[in-house]
């Protein structure tokens, strides 16, 4: 199928973003050119305005408008207890729980040795220097697939021998499963029933 320039290069732009086909690039871009000026240019605005406004915690590696993230900053917090997650999504999943009050770690990624992600590609040794201020148990709550289990493993590891208590979410959540995608209660129970790795 070919679209003038344009047009073309709109479906392109749609095409690189997740789980967009060529068939919702064009429906995309269709309706996009179907808005009103002011609303793309609103849409435009408010996509480099996030982007420009939101980086990472310097602490848990979260997204952020602030640095430190509201979270590490909140004086309500337990310092002790650290929540290992593999994506920024998965910290707003676990706070939607309202169980969890410790602080996260965001790892931004698992170990995948067919992908080529090994430990240095993701927030490994950043989560090794934050042990030992304090932190007394880290929760590993990666995703309960391959990869996911794996990093935990990998982690748990290296985190015992400096003397915290690594636990391990129970499952119950769906085998293979993203944490992002699982309801509320069963967040909740998968934390209440930890176990120690
Ligand atoms: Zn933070």
């Amino acid at each position: 199928m070919s679209y003038i320039a344009p047009i073309a290069r709109l479906v392109e732009q749609f095409r690189r973003l997740p789980g967009i086909g060529p068939k919702s690039a064009a429906r995309l871009a269709y309706h996009v050119l179907k808005m009103d000026t002011s609303q793309v240019t609103a849409l435009a605005q408010t996509i480099v305005e996030a982007k420009k406004r939101v980086g990472y915690c310097s602490i848990c590696f979260d997204l952020t408008d602030t640095d430190p993230c509201q979270i590490c900053r909140s004086e309500g917090r337990d310092r002790s207890v650290v929540c290992v997650v593999e994506d920024p999504k998965d910290v707003t999943a676990m706070e939607r729980t309202r169980e969890f009050k410790g602080l996260y770690h965001v790892l931004h990624g698992s170990l995948s040795p067919l992908e080529g992600i090994g430990p240095d590609e993701i927030k490994i040794k950043e989560l090794l220097d934050r042990v030992g201020q304090g932190v007394q148990e880290v929760i590993m709550a990666t995703n309960p697939n391959v990869e996911g289990e794996a990093t935990a493993m990998y982690i748990a590891k290296l985190l015992k021998p400096l003397g915290v208590k690594v636990t391990r979410i129970a499952h119950g959540l769906p085998v293979g499963g993203d944490l992002e995608y699982a309801d509320e209660v069963t967040l909740s129970k998968a934390l209440e029933n930890r176990r120690e790795m």
